[in-house]
């Protein structure tokens, strides 16, 4: 496949200045995140990858003079394995303020950044794990839901403490905002080195040590973070727990963990969902267990009773000649399944009771009953004939 030219992929001229060729980006970066883009997924990632290998080469200026003297062959010895790959990549923040625009916490494929941090870092790729650009610490939260909940899916508000980018400095942690681009690295946040051997280039990418990969100095701390450029906050976060969630499964909220101190996108916050025991049912998979006590009598004779379920209440037959532990089956009063398979069943285990207490009315009525079945009789002499031999 012939590379297509850059400028042609970002919808730029040739002269067109840094700041149109950032703005192309966004633009473009917006209509191609794999998250939205109208193009099946696939077709999305390489668009999305070939406008940020064109805008990485474009913003930057040694590159873009290679690339405009010598075209595509001249800046594959700038990519390490001789081809861009997000490894690559260094304008992280340029795509995690694209995705604050977006304002939502991506979870369950509705918001942004879900997906797009998986492929960008590296999960998806393979980028080497050494060059991949800092992302702030995960944190972990935990929740309790009932199993009416985890059948119907539940959404709760939490509040998550949690450090995030200061907004006095915007995370520059220098006072007033007042940054010096960083002598050491030139303001990308990163140190290459690079060698050549033979007719291949070899380029070593580190950050910064001076400016820990931020590009940027201050001359004065800013006094609400002390330089941290985080500070801490407690964030409201609405969690969309999925219907049919299992107990120990784990929801991502991309973006709610730790900031990071670097300038690197913000940590995950992982949501581990506990299910509280159930006083009726026991949860089989998609299934629910229960055991209904049903008396002799209405084991006999049969009868109409009402259960519960997960969702209210439920008439159940119970045929006549019902026995002891016999289980029957509810279609459908189960749980569904997060991967969207089929909603289980309820199995009702009938417990028959005895009665503790008899009045002399029934024990005469049994006593009757039991005579017109030859029971008490048989047994007794069954018994007898059992002692003697
Ligand atoms: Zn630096
Ligand atoms: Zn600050």
């Amino acid at each position: 496949m012939t590379k297509r030219d850059y400028y042609e992929v970002l919808g730029v001229g040739r002269n067109a200045s840094e700041e149109e060729i950032k703005k192309a980006y966004r633009l473009l970066a917006r209509q191609y995140h794999p998250d939205v883009s109208k193009l099946d997924r696939k077709t999305a990632e390489e668009k999305f990858k070939e406008l940020s290998e064109a805008y990485e080469v474009l913003a930057d200026s040694e590159k873009k003079k290679l690339y405009d003297t010598y075209g595509h062959t001249g800046v594959s010895g700038q990519f390490r394995e001789g081809a861009f790959n997000w490894g690559d990549f260094s304008h992280f923040g340029d795509l995690r303020d694209i995705f604050s625009d977006f304002g939502t916490f991506g979870f369950g494929g509705t918001g942004f950044g879900d997906n797009i941090f998986d492929m960008i870092f590296g999960r998806r790729n393979g980028a080497s794990q050494s060059h991949r650009p800092r992302k702030g610490q995960s944190t972990r939260f935990d929740i309790e839901i009932t199993l009416e909940e985890a059948a119907s899916g539940v959404s709760k508000e939490v509040s998550i403490p949690h450090s995030v980018r200061c907004e006095d400095c915007d995370g520059t942690g220098a006072k007033d905002g007042k940054v010096t681009t960083c002598p050491s690295c030139g303001g990308k946040g990163q140190i290459s080195r690079s060698e050549r051997r033979g007719y291949s280039q070899y380029v070593s990418i580190t950050t910064c040590p001076k400016c820990r990969g931020m590009g940027r100095i201050s001359t004065e701390p800013c006094p609400a973070c002390k330089g941290s450029g985080t500070t801490y906050k407690t964030s409201r976060i609405s969690i969309d727990i999925p219907k049919g969630i299992e107990d120990g499964m784990n929801l991502r909220v991309p973006g709610a963990g730790e900031a990071d101190a670097g300038g690197g996108p913000s940590g995950d916050l992982f949501v581990a969902i506990h299910l509280k025991e159930h006083e009726t049912f026991k949860r089989d998979g998609p299934d629910v267990w229960m055991d209904m006590p049903v008396t002799f009598v209405q084991a006999a004779l049969g009868d109409e009773i009402e259960v519960p379920t997960l969702k209210g209440k439920a008439k159940l037959k119970v045929p006549p000649g019902t026995q002891a532990d016999a289980v029957f089956r509810l279609r459908r009063s189960g749980l569904g399944t997060v991967n969207g398979g089929g909603v289980g069943d309820q199995y009702v285990r009938v417990k028959i009771t005895v009665p503790e207490k008899l009045s002399q009315e029934q024990k005469e009525l049994l006593k009757r009953f039991a005579e017109l079945e030859g029971e008490l009789k048989g047994r007794f002499s069954r018994l007898k004939k059992g002692r003697s031999s």
